[in-house]
């Protein structure tokens, strides 16, 4: 029989939101890899934070768990840890995970937790009617920024390398092909993955037609080394690279745990 995860839940993400693009991935990535007997639907937790981004545990048929603002890395490692034979998977926002949960994503990364994490990157806060996140470009106006954000954007990417990040990647939600390619990478990948997904906010920072012209897919195999990886996800010039930068293996947190008791 078809694997069907829809659900009934009406979609309230504003009409054209690339959220949808990538809940398309998701389904697809999902549907095809435990079709193919590579994830077991029965053992996936799907976990979101707060934010845009979290409405998409309604809309998708699997367990999941929706955390505290800030803190779906903490419940994902803690499901993690309580059962290793999960796939856990979290989606979470830049300013979910880069303002609000920081810590909790370097140390998971340091650890290197065998969870796997997609940042919806809309470069602000969404759902409370786009407040400048750490994402934002200087110079953003926004509600909270009405003369312009003076502060660098935070680039997530290179600060994770250097943290001990094992597999790292972005996308952007537009290429519904891509998106898929990369995460089903993500989740066959043991050790913390880190997936950046560029997603514009179409009501208050509608930057396709910026990003449409701008971002390429890096040929090659990824680095082999966290500093040419860290190289290879930044922009050159105002070309932005997409692609897998960096995926390696190492002990994982939980393998070491179960060892070491
Ligand atoms: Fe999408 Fe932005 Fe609307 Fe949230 S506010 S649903 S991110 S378009």
């Amino acid at each position: 029989m078809p694997l069907n995860l829809s659900t009934t839940s009406k979609i309230t993400w504003c009409p054209g939101c690339p959220n949808s693009q990538i809940l398309v991935a998701w389904r697809q990535t999902i549907e095809s890899m435990v079709t193919t007997g590579s994830l077991k639907l029965e053992n996936l937790v799907a976990c979101v934070g707060i934010g845009c981004h979290g409405k998409i545990s309604d809309y998708l048929n699997t367990n999941s768990f929706t955390a505290l603002h800030g803190r779906v890395i903490p419940a994902m490692t803690g499901i993690k840890c309580a059962n290793p034979d999960l796939t856990v998977i979290g989606m979470s926002g830049d300013g979910d995970s880069y303002d609000e949960g920081l810590e909790h994503l370097i140390h998971a990364v340091r650890r290197n937790s065998d969870v796997k994490l997609f940042i919806h990157d809309n470069q602000l806060f969404a759902l409370t009617t786009g407040q400048a996140s750490a994402a934002s470009p200087k110079g953003f106006k926004s509600k909270s920024t009405p003369f312009g954000s003076i502060e660098e954007p935070f680039d997530a990417i290179p600060v994770l390398l250097e943290a001990g990040l094992t597999f790292a990647a972005r996308t952007y939600a537009g290429d519904i092909a891509g998106t898929r390619r990369v995460m089903e990478a993500a989740i066959r990948h043991k050790g913390f993955s880190f997936v950046e997904i560029i997603q514009p906010c179409i009501t208050f920072f509608d930057t396709r037609d910026y990003f449409k012209s701008r971002v390429f897919w890096r040929e090659g195999l990824p680095a082999a080394n966290p500093e040419e990886a860290s190289k290879l996800s930044k922009k050159e010039g105002e070309k932005v690279p997409l692609g897998i930068f960096y995926n390696v293996e190492k002990p994982t947190f939980e393998e070491q745990l179960i060892g070491n008791h």
